[in-house]
């Protein structure tokens, strides 16, 4: 029988009994696995605010982070079982030298998150009686030195994980990290924030898998965020396409990378939900029911729009806009919607630290002005009566509509927030 590809998220092994539910899970696979593991529960966000502090010079709170992540794990350990220090040796020292740039200084220590979950999941697994593995990425995915966004290297890095595989005294079940790879220099990288599903995918594309399987605190692929639409649906089969498209115009269900390598080897992809290990959820194949007869809504946070406008009245379009591009790529923006005038063209972004500089080139070629706390909702499959219905009650500060789909920006004081 082929392998199968399982991958949990943070949420799934936030606590002990989440480890626990993890193993009935695994147990229940037979055959062989590859389990790729989130860091616990807010475990990166935490290690993102420990680098934060030591790039602002305050130790003391660094340290006071950094030793109440310990301390988390330390519980779960304890609470397993398992012995910290002889069953499990934790980082002592947080890996993080000011001579280097911050970025990098980023995937050393925020990487750590994955390294100690893995290793509690494995030991755990380990004395469960099940014969496992502990494998560690920064040391068989191959990436380039892109910190925090780090380009994997295929080629290499199937090949390694193909060894590793078939060696004839490997045993059944194989545990690692998303998320994080590492570069020639044995240096540790990480792909992008919620990279896991990606690196789930990767693996099932290197290993011919036979399904990916995403664990997740949700029944299956909804047509919308249970927790700010009140009646969501889900759906039970999808097509490649359908997935790409769903994920990369914002829903969070899955990263927009996990598709592509699947779809290659026509691998089905299952979201499942942790809490309910027998129930159908939702499975992506070619042969999945398309498209989707929901209407699907989308919800993107953290937007900026921002608007230029021609500073000598000499606006010309065409030139203006590969100008306009060609910084907002360098700058690495994402844009997520794009509408034109004779006068003015305005993006909506991510807005994440890139965006300062980005505006700040952007204000030496054009007038520049611009709106933050922004969600952008992107509907589906939808109808007049939807889009009534999406608008009332909320500041719309642009609106893009088709026939099947709409596209509002929206004011985020306007719009209701997920708990
Ligand atoms: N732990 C990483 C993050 O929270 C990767 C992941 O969960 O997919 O971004
Ligand atoms: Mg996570």
């Amino acid at each position: 029988m082929e392998v199968k590809v399982y991958k949990f998220g943070g949420a799934s092994v936030k606590d002990a009994a989440g480890v626990r539910n993890l193993e009935s899970i695994v147990r229940a696979a037979g055959g062989d696995l590859m389990v790729v593991v989130s860091a616990m529960g807010k475990t990166t966000n935490a290690l993102e605010r420990v680098v934060e502090f030591l790039d602002a010079g305050k130790e003391e709170q660094a340290l006071d982070q950094w030793v109440d992540i310990i301390d988390y794990h330390v519980a779960v350990m304890k609470e397993l079982g398992l012995q910290p220090g002889s069953d499990i040796r934790l980082q002592g020292e947080i890996p993080f030298d000011p001579q280097l740039p911050l970025d990098e200084n980023y995937d050393q220590v925020v990487s750590l998150g994955e390294i100690m979950s893995t290793q509690i999941v494995a030991v755990y697994l380990l004395k469960q009686g099940l014969s496992v593995e502990w494998w560690n990425m920064p040391k068989l995915l191959r990436t380039d030195n892109t910190w925090r966004e780090a380009k994997v290297d295929n080629e290499t890095s199937a090949a390694t994980i193909r060894a590793g595989w078939e060696r004839a005294n490997r045993p059944s079940i194989v545990v690692t990290q998303g998320f994080i790879g590492g570069t020639a220099e044995g240096k540790r990288t990480t792909l992008g924030r919620e990279g896991s599903d990606y690196t789930a995918a990767l693996l099932g594309n290197y290993l011919d898998a036979e399904s990916v399987t995403i664990w997740k605190d949700v029944p299956g692929i909804l047509n919308a965020d249970p927790r700010l639409e009140p009646d969501t649906i889900l759906i039970p089969s999808l097509r490649y396409q359908d997935a790409v498209e769903l994920s990369y115009s914002g829903a969070q269900i899955i990263h927009p990378k996990t598709i592509r390598p699947l779809e290659n080897k026509q691998i089905p992809l299952f979201v499942k939900p942790f809490g309910d290990p027998g129930a159908a959820g939702s499975k992506i194949a070619a042969d999945g029911v398309g498209p989707i007869d929901v209407p699907v809504y989308i919800w993107r946070k953290n937007q900026l729009l921002i608007t230029m406008r021609a500073k000598d009245f000499a606006f010309v379009l065409e030139e203006s806009l590969s100008e306009i591009f060609e910084i907002i790529h360098r700058h690495r923006l994402k844009v997520a919607l794009i509408q034109s005038s004779a006068v003015t063209i305005s993006v909506c972004v991510d807005n994440t630290r890139f965006v300062p500089e980005a505006i700040e080139e952007l204000k030496q070629h054009f007038n520049v002005t611009y709106n933050d706390h922004l969600s952008l909702l992107t509907i589906r499959g939808t109808t007049p009566e939807i889009l009534e219905r999406a608008k009332a009650d909320r500041t719309i500060m642009l609106s893009q509509t088709t026939r099947r789909t709409a596209r509002l920006v929206v004011k985020e004081d306007s719009v209701p927030q997920a708990k």
